[in-house]
């Protein structure tokens, strides 16, 4: 568990656009390469999680922590519109049904988050690119998120900065 810090910085490397997309061939369509990244940043700092757990009849996040309720999410930054890599405009003959696609996946989201805090989960999400460009970071996000439940449950409501806390260190 412990020596092996810094491999993440070159593995990242390997994401950046290779033209025929082999690397993505025998990639599955849940476990993503930041979604395999968080959890082992958060199974290193002591969090245990259960992986695609069905938390409500129509939602299951892609990790939970069960012993803090805390549900997870790992979002693309293409289909959720991270502000940084989101497509902000939408053009041509298509432009209608792009935008009326990517409602739709923000109106899921916001049903899932409700569902989940109506079955007494909380909810973070973490956006794909802040797992890129710092994994350790990320999971401590999710660690504090963990902890506030015990720290303060009933005055904070947990909230988290919304804006990403995280350092941009490379490529934006
Ligand atoms: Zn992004």
């Amino acid at each position: 568990m412990k020596g092996d810090t810094d491999h993440d910085e070159s593995r990242r490397q390997t994401w950046v656009s290779t033209s025929a997309g082999s690397h993505l061939l025998h990639r599955r369509s849940r476990d993503t390469t930041p979604e395999l990244q968080l959890r082992r940043e958060v199974h290193r700092l002591g969090l245990r999680f259960r992986v695609h757990k069905r938390v409500t009849p129509r939602c299951t996040p892609d990790f939970v922590l069960p012993r803090w309720q805390l549900a997870v999410f790992v979002d693309g930054c293409f289909w959720h519109g991270c502000p940084q890599h989101g497509m902000k405009r939408f053009k041509g003959p298509n432009a209608q049904l792009w935008r009326e696609k990517f409602e739709a996946n923000l109106e899921r989201d916001r049903r899932n988050n409700a569902s989940l805090a109506e079955a007494g989960w909380r909810v973070v999400r973490v956006w794909e690119c802040d797992v890129h460009s710092d994994a350790t970071g990320a999971a401590r996000l999710v660690r504090d998120r963990a902890y506030e439940d015990t720290a303060d449950r009933t005055s904070s409501n947990g909230s988290v900065a919304a804006s990403s806390p995280f350092p941009s260190r490379d490529d934006r």
